[in-house]
Order: C-alpha cells, then sequence, then structure tokens
C-alpha cells in the first residue's frame, strides 16, 4: 500500500486552546509496531479533560485520539499479529513496561511507566498512527468503522466499571448517560438486567436516549429509583453524584467511579457508606478488558449512535460534547 509523507493532524500544543490543524510527516512504525490509516476515532470525555489541563502531565504537543479504527497499512521489524488490510481497534492503552510491580501481578491498568494514546502519545486525531501491535484489537466484521469506535474507549472502560458491579447486580444505576452508559445498558440489558438511568435534572431528551437504548426507568440525578439499586457506575464527572448514588444502593453496594478525572467530592455523613457499601474507581484498562468485552458486544448486537464529524471540526465534536449537545458518541472520519 503506499503511503503518503505527510497528513493531516489535530494537534494539542498547551491546555487551554483549540487544536490546530497541522500537516506533518506520517509516522514510521518502530520495532513491533503497525501503521494504520485512520478510518474513524471517537472523541471522549478524556480529550476534554486533556484539552482543558486536568490531566497531569501530557506530552505536548499531542494529537489526541484513542478510540482509533485503523487499517493496517505498514508494519515494523518484528510486527507479525496483523496483515497490511487488516482491521484493527486501538485504545488508551498503548504500552505497559511488563516489569514494575503492577504488571507483574496481573494489573497491567496500573503500569507505572505506561504510555497512553491521545496522552503521552499520539492518537486517532490524525489521518496515520502508530501503535504496538500487542495492544491492537480485532474488530468485529459486525460494526462498521464509526459504530466501533466508541467501544474503543466508551465501551471497554465502560464494561470494567460495568464488570466491578458485580454478576450478582440484578439493579444497575447509570449516573451519566452519554457514550459509555448507552453502551454499557445494552450489554446490561442483554445479561437480564435492570438499568436505571439518572441525567441532570429536567434532561427529558436524555432519559429518553436512555430509555431507547435499554434502561427500564430514567430520571434525574436526585430522584431515588424505584427500587434500591445493587450497583451504580457514576459516568458523569460530577463528584456530588457521589453521595447520591450512595443513598440510591442497597447495603453491601458498590458505587464504581468510571471517569478518568471528577470535580471534588462533596463530604457526606457515613451513615451513606456504612452498611458495608464500597465506593470505588476505574483506572484505564487492561487488554483483558478488550478481549471479553468486544466478542460480548457482537453477541450482545450493541447499537452505539454516533454523529460524525470531518477530522478538521474535532474542536466542534469537543464543544458539543462539553455542552452535552451529543446524543450518543462523536466520531471523527478523516478524509
Ligand atoms: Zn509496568
Ligand atoms: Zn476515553
Amino acid at each position: 500500500m503506499t503511503v503518503p509523507a505527510v497528513m493531516s493532524a489535530m494537534v494539542l500544543d498547551a491546555p487551554h486552546q483549540a487544536l490546530a490543524e497541522r500537516q506533518l510527516p506520517v509516522p514510521r512504525p518502530g520495532p513491533g509496531e503497525v501503521l494504520l490509516r485512520v478510518r474513524a476515532c471517537g472523541v471522549c470525555r478524556t480529550d476534554l479533560h486533556l484539552v482543558d489541563g486536568e490531566l497531569p502531565e501530557p506530552r505536548l504537543p499531542i494529537i489526541p485520539g484513542h478510540e482509533i479504527v485503523g487499517q493496517v497499512v505498514a508494519t515494523g521489524s518484528g510486527a507479525g499479529r496483523f496483515a497490511p488490510g487488516q482491521r484493527v481497534g486501538v485504545p488508551w492503552l498503548g504500552w505497559t513496561c511488563g516489569e514494575c510491580e503492577p504488571c507483574r501481578s496481573g494489573r497491567e491498568n496500573l503500569c507505572r511507566r505506561p504510555r497512553f494514546h491521545g496522552y503521552t502519545v499520539n492518537g486517532g486525531y490524525a489521518q496515520y498512527v502508530c501503535a504496538d501491535e500487542r495492544y491492537c484489537f480485532p474488530l468485529p466484521e459486525t460494526f462498521d468503522d464509526a459504530h466501533a469506535a466508541p467501544l474503543l474507549c466508551a465501551g471497554l472502560i465502560g464494561y470494567r466499571s460495568y464488570r466491578f458491579c458485580g454478576d450478582g447486580a440484578r439493579h444497575l444505576g447509570i449516573y451519566g448517560f452519554g457514550a459509555a452508559a448507552h453502551i454499557i445498558a445494552q450489554i446490561a440489558a442483554f445479561e437480564g438486567k435492570n438499568v436505571y438511568a439518572f441525567t441532570r435534572p429536567g434532561d427529558l431528551a436524555a432519559q429518553e436516549f436512555a430509555r431507547r437504548h435499554g434502561a427500564s426507568w430514567a430520571g434525574g440525578s436526585s430522584d431515588l429509583p424505584p427500587t434500591a439499586l445493587d450497583a451504580a457506575i457514576v459516568f458523569a464527572p460530577a463528584g456530588e453524584l457521589v453521595p447520591a448514588a450512595l443513598a440510591a444502593v442497597k447495603p453491601g453496594g458498590v458505587v464504581v467511579c468510571g471517569g478518568i478525572h471528577m470535580s471534588d467530592i462533596p463530604s457526606f455523613p457515613y451513615r451513606l457508606l456504612w452498611e458495608e457499601r464500597t465506593v470505588r474507581s476505574v483506572a484505564n484498562l487492561e487488554r483483558r478488558d478488550g478481549e471479553e468485552f468486544l466478542p460480548l458486544a457482537h453477541r450482545a448486537a450493541v447499537r452505539t449512535e454516533v454523529e460524525l464529524f470531518p477530522l478538521t471540526a474535532a474542536n466542534e465534536a469537543l464543544e458539543r460534547l462539553r455542552a452535552g449537545r451529543l446524543s450518543g458518541a462523536a466520531v471523527l472520519v478523516p478524509g
């Protein structure tokens, strides 16, 4: 396949700035890497946290994007897992050291020297990207490029959050009904669980969106659900939702915080945590999450709702996400 010398990319030079459109050299795949022509890249809330300077020590300048669907166009030395022409997905986790204590104890998501796409190594807001082939996933053919993109972070992190709710959780609350929630609600419904969706109070459109995607009940975040919850996932980056979710879960229940960044959690009475309720966070992903989740998304016939933007409209897509004016997930499609 012929690969051009230069590509278009959207680059973050410094926080609190719009991304800049640049012509950059197409990267060359290093040992063990594949070079991908990007066919679609999802826009994740983490990208917004990056632009807003809410994530520590990004490598700047950086090309954001970690929900990448790409076609292999070249391989580096020693890379043989995927053939040129094959379609793969690239998530947030780009590389781990394999040597630190978390890596050696099977918790690569907590690696002390990790690389993350779109944060410490370049991501998919570009026409081409390189990725370590060991961290790429084959994608089920049932999803076209744009509809597959949100599976790679919203889906994966959502799945990891869902997993921590426990198999026994029958009544599951979801606070913040965006890209991750609309995927995980479908998985939960497929597995016979009841999903209760909590949106910004009065956001009837979001509540209707939630009901269309597997929620059996939808209401405002200050409402109590019709039945006590076994577990709740907080996807919205709003710390005040943690005590609200604790108030809605049963004794022994868990509240899982699914985001990479959240505003401060206000103090709350101990009785909300009493009776062995748990609050926990989810950090990054393990490859195992993708190996389990992507086939499950295929079996559950998950339908992602996407809104397409040209690559050069990345700033507009981010602003729409910030304003909550997206139903489903924004996906960039390079020309
Ligand atoms: Zn490590
Ligand atoms: Zn993400």
